[in-house]
């Protein structure tokens, strides 16, 4: 009798450790996504370097990666 009662409380607690890695695992695994959302990048239209477009210096002639280049504007292509 005291042997089905062991097997039961093992299985109890073996079933209640995988559910709560789980969930963990879940709750992480959610966390990492929304953190590691997609963010816009732009194209510096100077120097062509990417960056996030909240890091960007924009003006009607585009996006630029500092405001150095904002001033010095777009670079004329060469090829
Ligand atoms: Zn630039």
């Amino acid at each position: 009798m005291l042997k089905y009662l062991v097997v039961i409380v093992v299985v109890f607690v073996v079933g209640w450790l995988l559910l709560r890695g789980r969930s963990r695992e879940a709750s992480v695994s959610s966390r990492k996504a929304a953190g590691n959302a997609p963010k816009a990048m732009v194209q510096c239209s100077h120097c062509g370097v990417h960056l996030p477009r909240h890091d960007a210096v924009e003006d009607s002639r585009g996006a630029y990666c500092t405001e150095a280049h904002r001033l010095a504007g777009p670079r004329k292509s060469a090829d």
